[in-house]
């Protein structure tokens, strides 16, 4: 006979986590993303092999008060949404509550956070799902420190699929490099096994954008697309669109946000081939970097647990407003030296 039984919490935990942290680089996405939600000026993030032996992610944002930090680790605790209404207008990266709970889930994690009120910092400390233990009083600056390590080291089912150090440092950096683009006004640093990998400060001028996409993205992008922007009714389109010269074999350059969050959507992708109809034959893929805002309330950013994926209210509207974008500004360009619009 087949017996049904109820798993113990911590198992429960270590599965729930899987949809969330799937590798050493999603740990760096989500700890980055509460930085940016928690409007820091500035982010430190530090990685030991690959990864897997530590993560340590640094702000200068808001902080989390004492009294708060238990709930922080709790699963399905957030402060950035509290009724369903709030779900149908989401305007910051986060809003599971899942993340710091998956990740203590299956590493050990320590939490130390200061806010402006606060004379000190608190520190939370817990490993692969324990008890949420007291916080204790720390030395540290206003904002906060999380710091990962031995992730997966009680989950032997994911620990083996990981790849080699190198491959998982560059998964790391390419998420942060991700995250680095969609927020110019924030400063951003990387280091690996003690050594910077790169360093990002704070880009506040259009200038200086440029300069930051061609540290990520090389120069040869910078110089060869065009800066765009276009407006229809309540959808706002900018970015850079890599001239021809610049197109690819991979797709590998086509990155998106929506509402300044990074996003992996079909319907974006295929917009953009279609605004490049001319211009690319069959087998080269357009190279460009944009930036889709639109009102919150018509665009559901719960559609994944990664929340790449995004569901537009008006899909149609909003494919025909990016192909036609893209298509005219690059018919600006076709017949001779016509300056590209400015924003
Ligand atoms: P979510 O981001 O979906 O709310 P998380 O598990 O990532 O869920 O974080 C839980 C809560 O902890 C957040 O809602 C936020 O209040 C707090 N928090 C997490 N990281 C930070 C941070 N770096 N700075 C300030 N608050 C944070
Ligand atoms: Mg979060």
């Amino acid at each position: 006979m087949t017996r049904i039984r109820l798993l113990p919490p911590q198992l429960v935990g270590q599965i729930a986590a899987g949809e969330v942290v799937e590798r050493p680089a999603s740990v760096v996405k989500e700890l980055v993303e509460n930085s940016l939600d928690a409007g820091a000026r500035r982010v430190d993030v530090q990685v030991e092999a690959g990864g897997v032996g530590l993560i340590r992610v640094r702000d200068d944002g808001i902080g989390i008060a004492r009294e708060h930090l238990p709930l922080a680790l709790a699963r399905h605790a957030t402060s950035k949404i509290a009724t369903a209404e709030d779900l149908l207008q989401v305007r910051t990266l986060g809003f599971r509550g899942e993340a710091l709970a998956s990740i203590a889930a299956v590493s050990r994690l320590e939490l130390i956070s200061r806010t402006a009120a606060e004379p000190c910092g608190w520190r939370l400390a817990l490993a692969g799902g324990d008890e949420i233990p007291e916080p204790v009083p720390v030395a540290h600056p206003r904002g906060t420190t999380v710091t990962v390590a031995d992730l997966f080291h009680s989950v032997p089912a994911r620990r083996k699929f990981l790849r080699s150090e190198r491959t998982e440092f560059s998964h790391i950096q390419h998420f942060l490099e991700r995250l680095a683009l969609s927020r110019f006004d924030v400063g951003f640093s990387l280091r690996h096994n003690q050594r910077e990998a790169w360093k990002l400060p704070p880009a506040p001028g259009e200038d200086q954008w440029s300069q930051r996409v061609a540290v990520v993205w090389g120069k040869e992008f910078v110089e060869q697309a065009l800066l765009i922007e276009w407006n229809h009714g309540p959808l706002r389109l900018w970015g850079w669109l890599g001239l021809p010269a610049v197109a690819r074999r991979q797709g590998d350059r086509q990155w998106w946000y929506v509402n300044g969050r990074p996003v992996r959507d079909k319907l974006l992708l295929h917009a953009l081939r279609h605004g490049y109809r001319d211009v690319l034959g069959g087998d080269r893929q357009p190279a460009a970097l944009l930036y889709l805002e639109l009102d919150p309330a018509l665009v559901d950013v719960n559609a994944h647990p990664a929340k790449l994926e995004v569901r537009f209210r008006e899909p149609r509207q909003v494919r025909d407003f990016i192909a036609q974008s893209v298509y005219r500004s690059l018919g600006q360009v076709r017949p001779g030296p016509s300056p590209p619009p400015k924003p």
